[in-house]
């Protein structure tokens, strides 16, 4: 789908007749119009490299935090493929808070993500931070993440949605709801209608989690979009003993999938080994969330790239 960008004063003073005749941009009572469920009720699939996001299925996309060694991307594709994880996330350009901290192997890091789906054949997912990167990042991506710190880079946004990839949008940590949609709506505003929703948890005055993980975001944005919503634990309480309840508790809330961090060594990881699931764990959470899975009537079989002998752990 292809839309023309307007000035929304245009819309408003439009008279009757003017609106009438340009029907490409719906009018909606809310501020994101192509988003909104009362320009499209029925859910929208996005489909990453042949695994469809939304709708009926549940879909797992795990790995670690950076890509690291060649050998440690392989060693994770393969152990979370075999558990049943659809999608292969690790960043090459990584958003760190501090510079002294691993900012990550860039564009070497994206051959090797290239490496491992070659390997696995699972898809992959990894974050772009600057516009001057979306050619290579695009190059390599299945599904573009925009991350928490850019989720109102307006020109960033746009950039993704003019790469033609599918866009994986975090909610900013300061972001209320109506931004996050906002902010999905510039990208299906310039054209690019496949976009997915990520919670990742906000910031608050708590302390004992890294973030807030607000479930009701989901409640709410599928509620308010068509577009497919889905949960990143990882990041949402930077804990790794909580990822596993939390979630449970957002296949209960309705996601259409989780975002994971799940490391084959996280005592050696060189970002976020804190909060990342050792593949034990991950196993173990695959075997959690598929009863509640089938009773939000979703389903884990999902694409090419699942089987049922996938879904049993048998070791690293
Ligand atoms: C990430 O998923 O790698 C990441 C940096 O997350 P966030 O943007 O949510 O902090
Ligand atoms: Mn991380």
């Amino acid at each position: 789908m292809t839309t023309a960008v307007r000035d929304e004063s245009t819309v408003r003073n439009a008279a009757p007749l003017a609106r009438k005749r340009e029907p490409e941009i719906p009018l909606s009572t809310k501020p994101y119009r192509l988003v909104s469920r009362e320009t499209q009720p029925a859910p929208t699939i996005v489909d990453v490299a042949g695994v469809p996001v939304g709708g009926e299925t549940f879909v797992v996309m795990a790995g670690p935090c950076a890509v690291e060694t060649e050998e440690g991307i392989v060693e994770a594709a393969r152990g979370v493929k075999r558990l049943g994880a659809h999608i292969l996330r690790g960043g090459a350009y990584k958003p760190r808070s501090s510079p002294y901290s691993f900012q990550g192997h860039k564009a070497e890091g994206l051959r090797r993500l290239s490496r491992a789906r070659e390997i696995t054949g699972l898809p992959i997912v990894t974050e772009l931070m600057s516009a001057a990167d979306v050619e290579a990042v695009a190059a390599c991506a299945d599904l573009i993440q925009i991350g928490a710190r850019n989720s109102q880079n307006t020109a960033l946004l746009c950039e993704a949605a003019r790469s033609g990839k599918p866009v994986l949008l975090k909610r900013g940590m300061c972001g209320t709801i109506e931004e996050w949609l906002m902010s999905a709506e510039y990208i299906v505003a310039n054209g690019n209608p496949n976009v997915i929703l990520c919670e990742r948890g906000i910031r608050s005055f708590e302390t004992m989690t890294r973030n807030t993980l607000d479930l009701s975001a989901v409640v709410a944005a599928k509620q308010e979009t068509h577009l497919p919503v889905i949960v990143d634990p990882s990041h949402g309480t930077g804990r790794r003993d909580f990822v596993i309840p939390m979630a449970r508790a957002a296949v209960a809330a309705g996601a259409d999938g989780l975002l994971l961090e799940a490391h084959p060594h996280p005592e050696t990881a060189l970002c976020d080994g804190d909060q990342s699931l050792t593949l034990e764990m991950f196993a173990q959470l695959m075997e959690e969330i598929a009863p509640i899975v089938e009773v939000m009537g979703k389903s884990l079989r999902v694409g090419p790239t699942t089987s049922t002998e996938q879904l049993s752990f048998s070791g690293t």
